[in-house]
């Protein structure tokens, strides 16, 4: 799922989504209900009217932002109150008001509200987060409106074997439509990411719902997630990077900020079939970065988003015709093992 955190993807129009193979894109609950709100985007015709995206959109419960930008949080077992980075005004968010805003919304898929924790904290902590996560899916799930609105729960537990196979069990239990793998790429290492997955994908071994893994990754991450059965994922990096002259390519990552491409007449990828691949020249890119024309943001965003997602592609196709492990290896050698993300 591409990024569309202020209800944009950004640089994009839909008509590049849907260009660049986009099936899903994800938008954050925590921004768009700080500003426009989503009383307004209601008022409006919803979320999909609105930014004029006909395709399924995910909305996010807004917790992640909360525990990981807002200031001034305080958690109870009844929901947290933060204060606004915008404008540092005061807001509450429960798991009932979560679900409120993500049907005013009119996503397709809703998350629920669970509490973040960092995965270095004592295990005790890590528990009591859990157990709060646990008692606000079954709250979320009550306080369920639209019908025709999915809801996914969300396994969480830090890093520590024990809790993620509890919370693999508590979440599996519920009648959720799908299943999220959150708090991970919060800073643990790729074997403790690799770690937890095993134990998340032991504890759920056929269950046939999708599986979601939040906010990851990266090329080389989506192979080990994939083989833990994950069928799902969000990342602002293909995004993010584009915007600072990094795109993503067979042969690994360039920065077309290097001045040794501003005399390079091919493509920044030849087996590339986007628009910007099809059109312009990795000198020409070089040039708007260096010039910092807007255009730069679009073409290399165009690119990266659609080679993401073509990859994405290829993935599916190598899992059915035995190739799986030699595009793993392919790109391992091309990006490396890569750390996570940070907050959007
Ligand atoms: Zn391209």
């Amino acid at each position: 799922m591409p990024v569309g955190t202020q209800a944009t993807v950004k640089a994009l129009t839909p008509g590049d989504l849907r260009a660049a193979g986009a099936q899903i894109i994800l938008s954050n609950t925590y921004h768009l209900n700080l500003r426009p709100t989503a009383e307004r985007i209601a008022r409006l015709g919803g979320l999909h009217r609105f930014m004029a995206w006909d395709g399924p959109i995910l909305t996010d419960s807004g917790g992640f932002q909360v525990f990981s930008l807002a200031k001034l949080r305080r958690v109870d077992d009844d929901g947290v109150t933060f204060t606004s980075h915008i404008d540092g005004s005061e807001h509450r968010l429960t798991p009932e008001r979560a679900m409120e805003i993500q049907a005013l919304l009119g996503s397709d898929i809703a998350m629920v509200l669970d509490q973040l924790v960092d995965p270095g904290l004592p295990a005790e902590d890590v528990r009591v987060a859990m157990e709060r996560t646990h008692r606000w899916a079954a709250r979320s799930l009550a306080a369920r409106g639209d019908a025709t609105q999915a809801v996914f729960g969300i396994v969480q537990g830090g890093v520590d074997p024990e809790l993620r196979r509890e919370s693999a069990s508590v979440i599996a239990a519920l009648p959720f439509d799908g299943i999220a793998v959150g708090g991970l790429s919060v800073g643990e290492s790729k074997d403790q990411m690799a770690a937890t997955l095993d134990v998340v994908a032991e504890g759920l071994h056929d269950d046939p719902r999708p599986r979601y893994l939040m906010g990851v990754g990266s090329p080389a991450d989506f192979f080990s997630a994939v083989e833990h059965g994950i069928d799902l994922f969000d990342c602002v990096l293909p995004t993010r990077v584009a915007r600072t002259g990094q795109v993503w390519t067979d042969a690994g990552r360039l920065n077309l900020r290097n001045s040794g491409f501003l005399d390079d007449p091919e493509p920044i990828d030849p087996a590339c079939g986007c628009e910007t691949c099809r059109t312009h020249s990795r000198a020409y890119l070089a040039h708007l970065f260096r010039a910092e024309e807007l255009l730069a943001y679009r073409l290399a965003t165009v690119h990266n988003v659609t080679w993401t997602l073509t990859l994405l592609a290829r993935l599916r196709a190598a899992l059915g015709d035995g190739s799986f492990t030699a595009l793993r290896a392919a790109m391992v050698e091309a990006f490396g093992r890569e750390a996570g993300t940070d907050a959007v």
